[in-house]
């Protein structure tokens, strides 16, 4: 692993030092795999030498992150913890990130009326999401699920006392897939600040957090099309010049096929099955952590229900695009998101959400 992440991040260092680039001399960019997640980070105006101290902090803090919260990996602590759930156990915590994770995640399965639910592990795992390639073949049994259904895994059935965590429903298993890499954005954003940086932009999987400006303009950052034909790529633009993050939360990248239907790897908790209906849904917020626990929560929620949840999640920006591709966007986003002008989409603003 640590070879893939050298050679890569010499492929990619070399990739990103075009000579076309006007910005060159003042952009510093880079970007490292780390299990499975494309992680990059891109400052502006910074020594040589603090750039590459804060890619390597960048990279460090990732793999130490992961190793804590993978949801199927065998030594991971968050592995642990689900194995003591399962047994009817407690779990000691040690200084981790998993409590805090929790706590969160109860808190956000409380405002999105369970929608967002990472007590949902088994579901995951039973849609063929823990592990690293697409699932294929047939879709799992309507017995199967409904026999995890029935077992009702929610956030509410946990408890954290201080350093201890435990469940008392067996049938919980904790997957944070929808925001830990939110959180991480968040963490590594201060850390990246406690190092004197002003400018940057961390991007973990497609989502990206961004503090100060690209030089004397705002940072751009591009929302996809979720279509993959679509030539574009980029639906819109979102220009970034103080802490902010844009996560988009998608069907798109990771998904199974079967007999010509696509199923996403979010899964909706009241039915077992994946969500249907939406293609993407983009959440701007100066918390990476929301902006990912809500870009989940309203790809559940729908076209019905996105504008509740995401006034009870407290969420002032969103841009949802349904499966027919037409952008559905508050006030706000609507004034804030720079359409790219050849390929303006259909588009609804709701109503304000504030
Ligand atoms: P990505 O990780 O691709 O950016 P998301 O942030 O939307 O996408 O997270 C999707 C992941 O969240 C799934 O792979 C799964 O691990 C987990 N998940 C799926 N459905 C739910 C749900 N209803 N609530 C909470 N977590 C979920
Ligand atoms: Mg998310």
């Amino acid at each position: 692993m640590q070879l893939k992440i050298f050679i890569s991040l010499l492929l990619l260092s070399l990739v990103a030092c075009t000579p076309s680039d006007p910005y060159q001399d003042r952009k510093f960019q880079q970007q490292f795999y780390v299990f499975g997640t494309l992680v990059g980070i891109t400052l502006w105006d910074e020594s040589p030498e603090k750039a590459e101290k804060a890619a390597q902090t960048l990279v460090q803090t990732f793999q130490e992150y992961h190793q804590q919260w993978h949801s199927w990996q065998a030594d991971s602590q968050l592995t642990a913890l689900n194995q003591a759930i399962a047994a009817g156990e407690s779990w000691q915590v040690h200084d981790s990130l998993i409590s805090p994770l929790t706590v969160m995640a109860q808190h956000f399965y409380q405002t999105s009326d369970g929608f967002f639910n990472p007590a949902i592990g088994q579901l995951v795992g039973l849609w063929g999401f823990h592990a690293d390639e697409l699932p294929t073949g047939p879709l799992p049994s309507e017995k199967q699920i409904a026999k995890l259904l029935a077992a009702k895994p929610k956030m509410t059935d946990i408890q954290v006392k201080g350093h201890v965590i435990s469940a008392n429903n067996p049938a919980v298993q904790l997957d944070f897939g929808a925001f830990a890499k939110g959180y991480a954005l968040d963490l590594i954003i201060e850390k990246l600040k406690s190092m004197g940086i002003k400018n940057a932009i961390v991007n973990a999987g497609g989502n990206l957090k961004a503090i100060g400006k690209a030089g004397d303009r705002p940072w751009m950052i591009g929302i996809r099309h979720p279509s993959p034909t679509e030539k574009v790529g980029v639906i819109a633009a979102i220009p970034v010049e103080t802490e902010m993050s844009v996560v988009t939360s998608g069907n798109y990248e990771r998904y199974r096929e079967f007999e010509g239907s696509r199923y996403s790897h979010i899964i909706d908790p009241n039915t077992g099955w994946p969500v249907k209906g939406v293609s993407s849904v983009t959440v701007v917020d100066e918390s990476a952590t929301l902006a990912d626990a809500a870009s989940t929560a309203l790809m559940v929620a729908g076209l019905q229900d996105w504008h509740r949840i995401a006034r009870q999640m407290g969420v002032k920006y969103v841009m949802l695009i349904d499966g027919s591709h037409t952008v559905h966007v508050n006030p706000k986003m609507a004034r804030l998101a720079e359409f790219q002008r050849r390929n303006l989409p259909d588009a609804v603003v709701s109503k304000p959400l504030e």
